[in-house]
């Protein structure tokens, strides 16, 4: 196979664009994702800014091995479709995502789970490297994950196999959840979830987080950090919810290394060492302890993962 390939991240708001070769990104572009509305009405744009990107980096398509996706949801990567999206590109399901890239392109394609194609880039070319049992954890809009067990990567019966840590119930009492069960890890602390839980804290009306005009992790770090106490409960509790969350992971994989990524790790000084600290007193590892380490490939770790499963996929030989 030819060592160039083309990489799509479809992401809720941006759509990442890459020619990757032999796990080094030599050229990348970002557009918009506007995902609310689908995909297919996005295709157009997709299309243009490869032609685009494959110019601008004077590589021609006749010398690409195959286009890799990225994308939310639950992937059949053995049949390369889309089997079930939460809001974002809901008209993916079912796409002929084979069709299109033999149609517009003449290329093999693989297709795999954002959360997993991150594990598999960070696994072979990042913080995972050389190790067999890994654990990837993403905190963000919703919280994803993936596994590598005995140097495989879990898929499952059905594909969903270590990709929804998001809704580990860690309340039975909490939340009722997007996905239909109660007290998810995601509705319990997420970036979708976190105006909800400050506005109904009864200290939100005496916070300056009432006049911020956009409630997200990173403003709620700031505010923490000032002395502000409901900020600061936030944040203590949103810890204490992703630290459970990696004591089940642990539970479940068995793995060495846990690697944390995605935006809300941009505060991984206040998060990283209390995780690792809950994780140090609860999990049960009588073998010794779990390394709990953050993403070395913060921005295009699922671009480099989607690359090796082209590298690695007979079909697309
Ligand atoms: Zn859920």
């Amino acid at each position: 196979m030819n060592s160039k390939v083309i990489a799509l991240d479809l992401g809720g708001t941006r759509i990442k664009i890459g020619i990757v070769d032999g796990g080094t990104l030599v050229a990348e572009s970002v557009i918009e994702a506007r995902s609310g509305s689908g995909l297919v009405q996005r295709l157009p744009a997709i299309e243009a800014e490869i032609s685009s990107l494959l110019s601008r980096a004077g590589v021609n398509v006749e010398a690409l091995g195959g286009i890799g996706i990225s994308m939310p949801g639950i992937v059949d990567s053995a049949e390369m479709r889309l089997l079930s999206v939460n809001e974002k590109y809901s008209d993916a399901v079912g796409f002929d995502f084979p069709g299109w890239a033999r149609k517009k392109w003449n290329l093999p394609i693989v297709i795999e789970n954002d959360a997993r194609s991150a594990l598999i880039g960070e696994w072979q070319y990042g913080a995972g490297k050389g190790y067999d049992n890994v654990v990837m954890v993403t905190l963000g809009t919703g919280i994803g994950g993936a596994a590598v067990v005995e140097g495989k990567v879990l898929r499952g019966k059905h594909f969903q196999a270590g990709i929804l840590p998001g809704h580990f119930t860690v309340d039975f009492h909490g939340a009722t959840c997007n996905c239909g069960n109660i007290g998810c890890v995601e509705a319990e602390a997420s970036s979708w979830r976190l105006p909800d839980l400050a506005a109904r804290h009864p200290l939100f009306e005496s916070s300056p987080l009432s006049k911020s005009s956009r409630i997200d992790y990173g403003e709620v770090f700031s505010l923490a950090g000032k002395g502000d106490r409901l900020s600061k409960e936030l944040v203590d509790r949103s810890i204490e919810v992703w630290s459970a969350c990696v004591v089940n992971l642990i539970h479940a994989y068995d793995p060495e290394i846990v690697i944390i990524g995605g935006g809300i790790m941009r505060n991984e000084s206040r998060i990283l060492p209390a995780i690792s600290s809950y994780v140090d007193k609860h999990a049960w590892t009588p073998w010794g302890k779990v390394k709990i380490v953050p993403a070395e490939q913060k921005d295009f770790a699922a671009l480099l993962g989607v690359s090796y499963l082209l590298s690695q996929n007979p079909l697309t030989r």
